[in-house]
């Protein structure tokens, strides 16, 4: 299965934790279009032919795209791929732009699934991440967006400081309520050169706290579980027959094509990734030409992947694909320092499959990095 992602890096106004790359104006999107029908007829064999199973819009904020120009990149990859009859196609999307209007003409495209960008119903929290939304926002869109598509994912941040244990519990509680089939939910990361890296050094805004990270976390699992949601992923929740499949496909070492400014690709041998600047995006392609770097995965590297990518799903990591794939010294090398965190009782073993316990997905980035 293969997967197409589509980078628009376009936004209304920059969220003050944010590090993707997109821009506060979308003053060169007519340029960006043509840019973008460019490189997806340049990158027609990047596949090789294999079908396209999952196509995902992000950004950025895909929802500022019209519905006629989401309709002409669709028109443009089925030219040049060979799409699956069951294709699910994603398109990530601000509640503020989520109206009645907009909701119908998107229902005209080929997208059939929303992934809204809520991040809390609270007002305060919205504005302490600078989000261009409100909380009543936030529940009008997705009651709008549920009238026009069933297969609905919204993202949630936790650990922000203006959020307590109650109000915490409101939002999920409010994810039961609205019958959301699919929660991502991310623990905010302050990350360097952002705004609010920024003002948490001047001592404008508090600073996120590590305890209520973990406090926040265990209530989510707690609350997801008892409202019958699988944990599929560390930061993934759903109902049955809802997984994202484009990020399952991420997790599970498909090919994928990213196409668009910072997009990265991959197809079994080697990653690329395009430069992170749109006006150069759009210059190099405006000449035929895809600005990207590339890196040929070295063995090392194609095992440092598996076990980052396995690790972090339901599905786990197996020991024997590991010991097929990669050899004898990195199976072994595996096995020798993944004791450790079996005996912590962060990770669990089942035959030849090692998963994060709750208390191990706290550290999976840590527990990953000992394992490389
Ligand atoms: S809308 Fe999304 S991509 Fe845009 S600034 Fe906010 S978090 Fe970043």
């Amino acid at each position: 299965m293969a997967g197409i992602y589509i980078h628009i890096p376009f936004c209304k106004q920059k969220c003050h934790y944010c590090n993707f790359f997109s821009q506060a104006s979308t003053k060169h999107k007519q340029a960006f279009i043509l840019a973008l029908l460019t490189e997806i007829e340049l990158q027609k064999d990047y596949l090789n032919g294999e079908e396209i199973k999952t196509i995902y819009l992000g950004g950025g904020t895909p929802s500022l795209l019209s519905d006629k120009e989401i309709k002409l990149i669709f028109k443009k990859i089925s030219n040049f791929f060979e799409i699956s009859t069951a294709v699910e196609i994603t398109l990530e999307a601000n509640p503020d732009d989520l109206n009645k209007e907009y909701l119908s003409k998107l229902k005209g495209t080929k997208v059939n699934r929303l992934s809204i960008g809520i991040q809390s119903f609270h007002d305060d929290d919205l504005q302490y991440l600078n989000r261009a939304h409100r909380g009543q926002q936030a529940l009008n869109s997705i009651q709008e967006a549920r009238l026009v598509f069933e297969n609905l994912s919204i993202d949630l941040i936790y650990g922000i400081p203006t959020l307590n244990h109650k109000k915490w519990i409101e939002n999920l509680n409010t994810v039961y309520q609205l019958n959301i089939p699919h929660v991502s939910a991310y623990a905010l990361t302050v990350e360097p050169k952002t705004a609010l890296a920024f003002f948490i050094k001047k001592g404008k805004y508090a600073t996120v706290k590590d305890q209520s990270v973990i406090d926040h976390f265990h209530i989510l699992c707690d609350v997801m579980e008892s409202y019958d949601y699988e944990h599929y992923e560390i930061s993934n929740f759903s109902k049955k027959k809802y997984h994202s499949l484009h990020n399952t496909s991420y997790w599970s070492g498909s090919k994928y094509l990213g196409l668009g400014p910072s997009a990265h690709s991959f197809n079994g041998v080697s990653r690329q990734w395009n430069i992170a600047n749109i006006s150069q995006y759009i210059e190099s392609l405006q000449h035929q030409n895809i600005p990207f770097t590339r890196e040929i995965l070295s063995k090392q590297q194609k095992y440092n992947e598996y076990v980052m990518t396995s690790l972090r799903t339901i599905r786990g990591t197996d020991a024997n694909y590991i010991l097929q794939e990669f050899g004898n010294d990195l199976y072994d090398h595996f096995l020798k320092e993944v004791a450790v965190f079996l005996n912590d009782k962060k990770i669990n073993r089942a035959v030849s499959t090692f998963t994060l316990t709750r208390e191990g997905k706290l550290f999976a980035d840590r527990i990953t990095a000992s394992l490389f």
